[in-house]
């Protein structure tokens, strides 16, 4: 069964075609900058790579242009629309509606705009991509697959804030956790190497957005990431954990009102706040190499934050069988695994520095024979989990 997979953002489309029963990836893409001018960047296969420059005035527009893509002679990958039997959506919040991936209905769209209040920036952008969908491919299934459902099975303790307990029953205010479908991919991965019954694994999403989350026995017990997408590690624009006195602190001495506010710890704050350099850490390990303070500070802190995290979930789970380090910095980053491995042998954490150092595409593993914790560095594949989930939908209709 051929699947589209499609992640509609408020000025960009990520899209995959993949046959969802042998795994195969058939051709993917990205569109940016839609109702700005546009950009499309196609890939076929592993080689063929194309780049158009075209006005793209409405998500509409850019789908309708990926499928045209799709199906055009130079760079078809199937001869008519009609192959696609079902579509896909990651759609970023699902609140406590969504455990799992679900056939969208009316009543399912009903519910992810009714998430829009937590999720401002992305459900509408995945409304919208649905609706699409909807016009111009009528007969054809819509799945939803939720960033959120993952974390569904976090225990009370875990996902409450120390806050009065009616905002929690009357406003939603929880901890929800974000890129739970990376953790799910991620995780069952990793029991299926170890190959056992029961199992503590801590899997350490580090790219420009990161979260960490604790996997007992297959489900996720607690992760970093909060309401939104702000809590937790140090990312690339965003400060993570902080004081909330902070936010009042600030408003008054700067003047600031509650969407600077925002906009400052997410889009300012971070990796990039701290070196003043970039949010993107190559550039920033390039500086601290070539001896920038800031940068080394920041490196320092974005480490320091994982390793608390990481220690406080072995704790949390009491042991840890499995550390797995995936997405942009977790999977090529040498540097980052190292540090935040180190000075963790009490703790039976054993990287094998030289393993470490190996760049080698897919699952690897980088402890050293003593360790009692295996670490893995295992690329994520979350379109795939998409897919998946579509087509075992899709198929048991
Ligand atoms: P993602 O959001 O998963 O695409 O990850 C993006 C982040 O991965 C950016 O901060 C990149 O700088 C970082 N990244 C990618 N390759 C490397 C690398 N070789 N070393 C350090 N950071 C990397």
């Amino acid at each position: 069964m051929l699947v589209f997979v499609l992640n509609a953002g408020s000025s960009s489309l990520k899209y995959q075609l993949i046959n969802a029963e042998t795994s195969e990836l058939k051709a993917s893409g990205l569109v940016e900058r839609i109702g700005i001018d546009g950009i499309l960047k196609h890939e076929v296969g592993e080689n063929k790579k194309l780049t158009f420059e075209l006005q793209i005035p409405t998500h509409k527009e850019a789908i309708e242009l990926v499928l045209r893509i799709l199906t055009n002679d130079e760079t078809k990958v199937i001869n008519s629309i009609s192959e696609i039997e079902a579509i896909g959506h990651r759609v970023v919040h699902g609140g406590e509606y969504f455990k799992k991936s679900t056939l969208i209905n009316k009543d399912v769209m009903d519910k992810i705009r009714k998430l829009i209040p937590l999720a401002p920036l992305h459900n509408p952008a995945h409304v919208l991509g649905i609706e699409i969908c909807n016009e111009l491919m009528p007969n054809i299934p819509n799945v939803a697959t939720f960033d959120t459902a993952f974390h569904q099975t976090m225990p009370e303790e875990n996902f409450l804030y120390a806050v009065p307990y009616g905002d929690y029953t009357e406003h939603h205010l929880r901890k929800y956790g974000f890129h739970g479908t990376s953790h799910y991919y991620v995780s069952n991965e990793a029991i299926k190497i170890l190959n056992k019954k029961t199992s503590k694994i801590i899997v350490c999403h580090l790219g420009n957005g990161s979260s960490i989350c604790a996997v007992k026995d297959g489900k996720s017990i607690s992760t970093t990431m909060g309401l939104t997408p702000l809590e937790g590690l140090i990312m690339g624009t965003r400060s993570g954990d902080i004081d909330a006195g902070v936010i009042p602190y600030l408003m008054e001495r700067k003047g600031l009102d509650s969407n600077q506010i925002i906009n400052y710890l997410n889009k300012k704050s971070g990796i990039l706040g701290i070196s003043g350099i970039s949010s993107d850490l190559r550039e920033v390990i390039k500086a601290s190499n070539d001896g920038d303070k800031r940068s080394k500070i920041a490196i320092e802190m974005l480490c320091g934050r994982i390793k608390k995290y990481l220690c406080s979930y072995a704790g949390l789970m009491q042991g840890v069988d499995a550390i797995c380090f995936t997405a942009g910095i977790g999977e090529n980053s040498d540097l980052i695994r190292e540090k935040v491995c180190e000075g963790l042998g009490f703790m039976g954490i054993e990287l094998d520095t030289e393993k470490n150092k190996i760049r080698t595409h897919g699952t690897r593993e980088i402890h050293n024979e003593s360790s009692k914790t295996k670490i893995f560095v295992i690329p994520t594949n979350e379109e795939l989990v998409i897919a998946k989930d579509t087509y075992n939908l899709v198929k048991s209709k």
